[in-house]
């Protein structure tokens, strides 16, 4: 019996191999319902270092990105994660909105036109962080959202070069993600709002970092059906 094809009651089981447009479209769904779960947790942790809007300008965010791929006709996931760069950059105020913007357009501008495979999304992710970096100077370990987007970029390839599936390469990436994000907490910020604070930022969790975890951690959960 085979079961290469949708046909066989197996295959509806299998998690998809390669990241297309239906996965990008349950990965915004998730990241939407997400984000609302957490929008106080990230009010609470913005609050305590910065200006307490992190939580409502995610789920401002996720809302345009669910309106921008609802009226994107089309079945290429490069282009519908572009266009969820495009309302991110569009919707969310403040520091976040620019450099979530910057990550999905980038994100979506070095995926292929085809599925990505998990090399093709590993190399998206860096992709992703460089443009993230070229735009907000941050460096891994100034407590920022970069702190969860670097390693998980480089466990990414790690994976995909073991020959992780997709699903794989998106567990360890987030795993890798949990941890920076954990590892801000003891740090000073050194960039954004949260650095005027100087000592007084340390031993607070960063807000971006933990809202990265929670994007790909809805990009991880999407590829797992
Ligand atoms: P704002 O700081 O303008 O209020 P948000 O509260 O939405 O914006 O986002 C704050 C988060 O943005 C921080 O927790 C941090 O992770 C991230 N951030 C701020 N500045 C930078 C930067 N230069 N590079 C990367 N991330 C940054
Ligand atoms: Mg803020």
């Amino acid at each position: 019996m085979s079961t290469s094809n949708g046909g066989s009651p197996g295959a509806a089981l299998d998690p998809p191999a390669s990241l297309d447009h239906l996965v990008v479209t349950r990965w915004i769904t998730e990241l939407d319902h997400r984000l609302r779960a957490a929008e106080a947790y990230l009010t609470e942790l913005d609050a305590a270092i910065g200006d307490a809007d992190h939580g409502a300008n995610m789920t401002r965010g996720a809302r345009a990105a669910l309106t921008a791929i609802a009226e994107e006709a089309t079945t290429e996931a490069a282009r519908l994660v572009a266009a969820v760069g495009h309302a991110l950059s569009r919707s969310i105020g403040g520091a976040s909105g620019p450099l979530y913007g910057t990550w999905f357009t980038a994100l979506g501008r070095r995926l292929p036109d085809a599925p990505a495979d998990p090399t093709a999304l590993a190399a998206a992710l860096t992709a992703g962080l460089d443009a993230v970096q070229q735009l907000g100077a941050a460096e891994l370990g100034d407590k920022t959202m970069v702190d969860a987007l670097a390693p998980a970029a480089t466990a990414a390839h790690e994976a995909a070069r073991a020959g992780a599936g997709l699903a794989g390469t998106l567990r360890l990436a987030v795993a890798a993600a949990e941890d920076g994000a954990l590892a801000t907490v003891p740090l000073r910020a050194r960039k954004g709002r949260a650095s005027y604070l100087g000592a007084r930022s340390e031993g607070h969790q960063d807000p971006g970092a933990t809202s990265a975890v929670i994007v790909l951690d809805a990009l991880r959960a999407a590829a797992e059906v």
